[in-house]
């Protein structure tokens, strides 16, 4: 439609108007005439033309009421395909930057559509399909995405009318692309950070992230649990165990090795937690995996000073006390169970003072390899301090484990003894227990087995397991314990003396030390109730000690007072007899007193011997060159093999107890006593009955040939005043 152009307008009648006037100069019989027509023309045309557009505006607009469309808020078209009607609503309007009465609609309109120059291609892709996207620069420069739906409205012989709704999705776009580029930098943030993602709903099924695809090889992003599982080194598949199961809404993390791409383990921290389902979501259990191997390797030194022992290269006692815990509590989280075993290295002072420490630190070390051979996946081997070492094994129900487990690893010691070590019988002990049973926490369980070991200590390759009837003599132990060191630092141990006769001349030829511990109260107890735990917690060495300053102090005392000479004995356990340093103790003792050394008699047991037999022999010799004597008590209550006599230098045999007790009744008791005697003299050691009771005892053992004799029949072991009366009384006996 062309717009009313008044100038035009103005021309148009000004030229009519001129030519009328010429028209009726020349022709003035029409003049009349021709005014009228012209006066009708210039008034009705313009109306005759206002009501034909009019007419034709309304025959469009009825259509669809532009004054619905203008202010819909969604863009909008209407349009004759050949673009004598245009409507754009406002929307759109603002969105192309033009104005209601702009005079190129058309080109607003192509514009919209996104089309620079129209052809047939485009219209047709404009009307011809439900959804046409276009896209196009709007006013402010910004691109506009619009998705346009167009549907034919009229058709008329001559032309279309279209209607084209259009949907902006420039928002949506926008959003498209920030998800896509949120989803994009996630991924490429992974990478760049080396994080791999897992996670699962059913903690059956993971999904990996492309990240922790490609770090560890896998072939697809979906992985099963026992397929991850597989993945994961034997050692650490515990904790990945109970990082399943344990997974809260709280963060934690585990460290692991897992195989990796180029088919080694790999160090990962994993950090995991669980996200509890809601109505519309299901639970999540996962975590991220970053590769910490550089880490662990930097960390491999600070490690090494923390928790690897020096000396073994395995782990210590602080790695074993964390290890240890992290173990105990996956038990009873999980209902696993394993065992504490916890070795000694029998006598071990012995091979670090008599082959030196270089050799000693093998023995520690080739026993840790040993122990680390042993190792079950999930286990620890550590060097606890000295030669105490530990190890944890799965308990997969054989309640054998433990025992065949320490029996091999003894085999295996023994043969360590060649070359510089062959003289040395290489063994070692073990207690153990079970966990989480037999503690509340790990420390709990390794005390337990710590006491099992101690409770056999004192016998070469004891393998005990703890049992819960040993809590009580635990709490004994302990307390006892601590009341003998009160009891030493308070001087409430003293000496009594058991006199010893020649068989021959009826003579006091000696007493025996035997020790008393007399509480503040009064109350006399007997060595039997503390020797053997003041031996288990090494205090016997401040009683022997004690005992060998105190007989020596009082032989020399009797001497000095006149009385005849006496050998005074003294008992040595195992520990006593086994120190390094033993000779010059006793040498210190003897010189100390100014006892002459054949007064001086020490008491060693046959076990006590036999449990390093070369060492007990060379020992043994050291102490007959200071010219001391040498007893071996208690013969017949172990092996009392006789050959023994032929090897250990000793110079008295004592006859147990148990052997003279039956004698008056029992011919074969009296068989073998004879022939002991017999052979002992033939080797020129002595011998004395212990626990001579009666005098039918004392005669047969005289005609036996047995040289002395020591038992109630002749006094009970008695205070040194009592013995001194004893002395006085017995005086006409005596003949120094
Ligand atoms: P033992 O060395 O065999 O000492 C002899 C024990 O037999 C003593 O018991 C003594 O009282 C007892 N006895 C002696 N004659 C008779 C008798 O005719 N009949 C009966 N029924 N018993 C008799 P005691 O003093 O209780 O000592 C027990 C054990 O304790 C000793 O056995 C010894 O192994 C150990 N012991 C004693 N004093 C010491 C010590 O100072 N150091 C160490 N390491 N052990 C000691
Ligand atoms: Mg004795
Ligand atoms: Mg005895």
């Amino acid at each position: 439609m062309h717009k009313f152009n008044p100038l035009a307008a103005t021309l148009v009648i000004a030229a009519a108007t001129a030519a009328v006037v010429a028209y009726c100069y020349f022709f003035p019989e029409k003049a009349f005439a021709t005014i009228i027509i012209y006066i009708a023309t210039i008034v009705f045309l313009p109306l005759l033309l206002f009501v034909l557009a009019w007419t034709q505006k309304n025959k469009t607009s009825n259509l669809i009421k532009p004054e619905v469309a203008e202010n819909l808020n969604t863009e909008m078209i209407i349009w004759s395909d050949d673009f004598s009607y245009v409507f754009i609503n406002k929307k759109l309007r603002m969105l192309l930057g033009i104005s209601e009465n702009d005079s190129n609609k058309k080109a607003a309109v192509w514009k919209a559509f996104g089309i620079n120059a129209p052809d047939s291609k485009g219209f047709e892709k404009i009307v011809g399909s439900k959804s046409y996207e276009s896209k196009f620069k709007n006013a402010d420069g910004t691109i506009t995405s619009i998705a346009w739906s167009t549907s034919l409205v009229k058709k008329t012989k001559k032309k279309c009318l279209y209607l084209s709704t259009g949907f902006n999705l420039t928002e949506i776009k926008k959003m498209k692309v920030n998800l896509a580029s949120a989803n994009d930098f996630f991924n490429s943030s992974m990478e760049l950070a080396e994080i791999g993602i897992i996670i699962s709903t059913d903690r059956k099924k993971f999904i990996a992230s492309p990240e922790l695809i490609r770090m560890l090889g896998l072939k697809s992003n979906s992985i099963s649990l026992n397929d991850f599982r597989a993945l994961i080194h034997p050692n650490d598949r515990i904790s990945f165990d109970s990082a399943i199961k344990s997974a809260s809404s709280e963060i934690k993390s585990i460290e692991m090795r897992i195989k990796s791409n180029d088919n080694n383990f790999r160090w990962y921290s994993y950090r995991y937690k669980s996200i509890k389902g809601t109505d519309n979501t299901l639970p999540l259990f996962g975590g991220a995996l970053l590769d910490s191997t550089q880490e662990h390797e930097k960390d491999a030194l600070i490690e090494r000073l923390a928790y690897i022992d020096e000396v073994t290269e395995i782990a210590n006692r602080n790695k074993l006390m964390n290890a240890g815990q992290e173990i105990y509590d996956t038990c009873r989280l999980l209902n696993y169970s394993y065992w504490i075993i916890v070795l000694d290295i029998d006598r071990f002072h012995i091979i670090n003072d008599t082959c030196g420490y270089a050799n000693g630190n093998y023995v520690l070390r080739n026993f840790a390899h040993i122990l680390y051979k042993f190792v079950t996946p999930g286990g620890l081997a550590a060097r606890i301090s000295g030669d105490n070492f530990a190890l944890i094994l799965r308990d997969y129900g054989s309640d054998e484990l433990p025992v065949r487990t320490v029996k091999s690893i003894q085999e295996e010691f023994a043969k360590l003894a060649v070359d510089e070590l062959a003289s040395i019988n290489l063994s070692c002990s073990a207690g153990f227990s079970r966990m989480p049973e037999d503690g509340n926490s790990f420390l709990d369980v390794i005390e337990h087995a710590e006491f099992a070991l101690k409770s056999g200590s004192v016998n070469q390759s004891s393998i005990y397991g703890y049992e819960s009837s040993m809590h009580d003599s635990i709490i004994f132990t302990t307390e006892m314990e601590k009341a003998l060191v009160l009891a030493l630092n308070n001087n409430e141990f003293s000496l009594f003396y058991q006199p010893k006769i020649d068989l021959s001349t009826g003579r006091l030829m000696g007493v025996e030390a035997l020790i008393r511990w007399i509480r503040s109260d009064g109350t006399v107890v007997t060595p039997d109730a503390f020797v053997p735990i003041a031996e288990r917690s090494h205090l016997i060495g401040r009683i022997t000690e004690f005992v060998l300053n105190e007989g020596c102090r009082q032989n020399i005392l009797w001497q000095k007072m006149g009385f005849p000479k006496i050998v005074m004995s003294v008992n040595f356990t195992s520990t006593d007899f086994y120190q390094a340093d033993l000779k010059e103790k006793i040498f210190e003792a003897l010189v100390k007193s100014g006892l002459e050394p054949q007064w001086l008699e020490i008491e060693l047991t046959e076990s006590l011997a036999l449990n390093d037999i070369d060492f007990a022999v060379a020992q043994m010799k050291k102490l007959r060159e200071l010219g001391v004597k040498l007893a071996m008590d208690d013969f017949g209550t172990g092996y009392s093999s006789l050959s023994y006599l032929q090897t250990l230098p000793i110079t008295l045999l004592k006859l147990d107890r148990s052997f003279i007790t039956d004698i008056e009744h029992d011919n074969i008791a009296y068989e073998i006593v004879a022939s002991v005697i017999r052979i002992a003299k033939s080797k020129k050691i002595e011998t004395i009955a212990e626990g001579i009771e009666n005098n039918v005892q004392e005669s047969i053992l005289r005609m036996a040939g047995c040289d002395y004799a020591q038992g109630f029949l002749y006094g009970k072991p008695m205070p040194p005043e009592e013995l001194q009366r004893f002395f006085e009384q017995n005086l006409s006996n005596f003949k120094t």
